[in-house]
């Protein structure tokens, strides 16, 4: 088993130095400055000795997507290893905003007025203001969760002038069978025009696609860890 436990470690380094090395060449490859893109690498569902190997290899910042599954984890890690910072690219219900904030460094999937209302009063609660994107349903999937782009001014206007609240970023998941360009040139358009810096798409399939065209944060999981255990929660 310590066998089998340090050949999956030495995987995941090799792994994320290849991303790491593909995200540059992708980057210079666009003209741009490889240090202008922020890798996530996504721990969801990934066994705790994959997660401590990119760590060992340097990887600080994460991206979890259940707050149950993160809480257990990553206080333990922080004091074990300094520096990390940690997103959430899951789904946020209103009722777990409080525990979302303690958590998290970065909150990606900000996408309604419930949600925007409920954090905004935590974080002056709390004292504690993390890092704030939009999730943008650039698809228009009926079932999945994102501010339509119809509707993502008035949405921005309430949580910036009514709630106070600073965005950083947009952050979207497109649709599994489409082009990943298109919809990271529809998140920049939508950016630009609201004057924010950041944009998170891209993931294990699609990252050099979504830098060539504008991504700023790239979520990657199995590309790093491999392929994901089922859903533990
Ligand atoms: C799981 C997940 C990822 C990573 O997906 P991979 O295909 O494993 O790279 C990125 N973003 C979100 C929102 C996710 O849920």
């Amino acid at each position: 088993m310590v066998e089998l436990g340090q050949q999956a470690a030495s995987e995941v380094a090799e792994n994320l130095a290849e991303v790491r090395r593909r995200i540059t060449a992708a980057a210079v490859a666009a003209g741009r400055d490889p240090g202008s893109v922020t890798l996530i690498a996504v721990s969801k569902s990934q066994p705790p000795e994959r997660i401590e190997a990119a760590l060992l290899a340097g990887q600080r910042i994460f991206g979890e997507n259940y707050v149950q599954e993160a809480k257990g984890r990553w206080p333990a890690l922080r004091e074990r290893f300094s520096g990390i910072e940690l997103h959430l690219v899951g789904h946020l219900q209103s009722n777990k905003a409080a525990e979302a904030i303690a958590l998290f460094d970065v909150i990606q999937t900000l996408d309604r007025p419930k949600l925007a209302r409920e954090l905004a009063k935590e974080m002056t609660r709390q004292g504690k203001h993390p890092r704030l994107f939009v999730q943008v349903n650039t698809g228009e999937e009926p079932q999945k969760s994102g501010v339509a782009p119809g509707e993502l001014d008035g949405f921005l206007s309430l949580c910036r002038g009514e709630l106070d609240l600073v965005v950083e970023g947009l952050m979207a998941i497109p649709p599994e069978d489409e082009d990943v360009a298109l919809h990271t040139a529809l998140l920049a358009k939508l950016a630009r025009r609201h004057g924010l810096a950041s944009l998170s798409i891209g993931m294990s399939g699609d990252y050099e696609t979504a830098i060539r065209f504008g991504a700023t944060h790239v979520r990657v999981g199995t590309a790093i860890f491999g392929a994901r255990s089922p859903r533990r929660a």
